[in-house]
């Protein structure tokens, strides 16, 4: 009889697990301080939360004994307003994380790659792994910009997609109009991923009409304060949206997410108030983040801000300001050797 790991998938046994934030009582657990004591800066969350018409919808709510709609119809419908793209090219998902995870195992076979500019989003990677692909990391320039002629350069016959967010996380600038353009000109699968897009305006959805290779993400997780509902919405050619739906799990967004995203689309005006909240938050934090010796700050159009500590110190700032309950992200690569991002919170902490 074999034992049960010789049955696994060798790519899955040797798997890189995704590190994601963790509860803030495990925070305060590990930093030995108060629950009431812990800023979550890591996550890049909503610190206004969602808006108070969910907590009253989801309560008065009577039919979550009932399957949600595999079709999405009303789901599609409110997407289709808000991003002003018609239903059928649109598939909502459990996060943005799932379709990418959708689009990597409806173009990836085993051995496949995709492109990444890095530094960047670890979902990607990730979600390549899992499906047995490879994600070829192309740096990206000394401004964190993309560097288009070492993507093309790394193109192979056996790559399918780039994948890139914009604004970038964890550095926080745009991809180009002119650059995405170059991308999509290449012909491979080219996804936006646009979980930043209410921090700053600029998005790649006109080029949809265009290119049938390009797919743009939206997320409620950051700007609607959705994260723990998981919620997100891919838009793209009406063909690959119809395979799309007729491959994910067909029950794949819950009730709850589905009756919190209608609440949070007929309430925006407070949600786009606390946008702009966070936006002015954003840049007196950079201002004041400037001012420090010693460390270089990049300008974000998203809801974070990127700074580098001087060298060697990195690690010994973000264990200092988790002993003081402030939680930030810290890179533990080559890449981002002393970098550190935090998250935008409210202008009292
Ligand atoms: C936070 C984030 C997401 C995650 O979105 P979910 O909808 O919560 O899955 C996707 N892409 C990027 C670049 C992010 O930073």
């Amino acid at each position: 009889m074999p034992e049960i790991e010789e049955l696994l998938l060798p790519h899955i046994s040797r798997l890189k697990t995704y590190q994601g934030v963790s509860p803030s009582e495990t925070l305060a657990e590990e930093a030995g301080i108060p629950l009431e004591q812990v800023i979550r800066l890591n996550g890049n969350e909503n610190p206004y939360g969602p808006s108070p018409q969910v907590a009253e919808a989801l309560g008065s709510f009577r039919d979550y004994n009932h399957y949600p709609d595999p079709s999405q119809r009303r789901l599609r419908g409110a997407l289709s307003d808000y991003l002003g793209v018609a239903e059928e090219n649109i598939v909502a998902g459990n996060g943005s994380d799932e379709i990418i995870d959708l689009l990597m195992r409806m173009f990836l076979a085993p051995g496949d790659e995709i492109i990444i500019p890095v530094p960047t989003f670890g979902m990607y990677s990730f979600s390549a792994d899992v499906a047995g692909a490879q994600a070829v990391a192309v740096p990206r320039d000394d401004n964190f910009d993309i560097d288009i002629e070492a993507i093309r350069g790394a193109i192979t016959p056996r790559t399918k997609a780039i994948f890139f967010p914009t604004p970038n996380n964890p550095t926080g600038n745009v991809v180009t109009e002119a650059q995405a353009r170059a991308l999509l000109d290449t012909g491979l699968l080219v996804v936006s991923d646009e979980a930043y897009y209410d921090f700053c305006g600029q998005t790649l959805k006109p080029l949809l009409s265009e290119y049938r290779n390009l797919v743009v993400l939206r997320t409620f997780s950051k700007w609607a304060g959705l994260a723990g509902l998981r919620i997100g919405a891919g838009a793209m050619d009406a063909e690959l949206a119809a395979t799309m739906m007729g491959m994910k799990p067909p029950y794949n967004v819950n009730l709850a997410a589905e009756v919190a995203l209608l609440a949070s689309l007929s309430d925006t005006g407070i949600l786009l108030d606390r946008v702009d909240a966070i936006v002015k938050e954003r840049g007196r934090m950079y201002r004041l983040l400037c001012e420090i010796p010693g460390i270089t700050v990049w300008p974000s159009q998203a809801n974070f801000i990127l700074c580098k500590m001087p060298d060697g110190r990195g690690l010994e700032v973000y264990e200092a300001m988790c002993r003081r309950g402030v939680f930030l992200r810290y890179f533990d690569n080559d890449l981002l050797r002393d970098y550190i991002r935090s998250s935008v919170g409210k202008p009292e902490g």
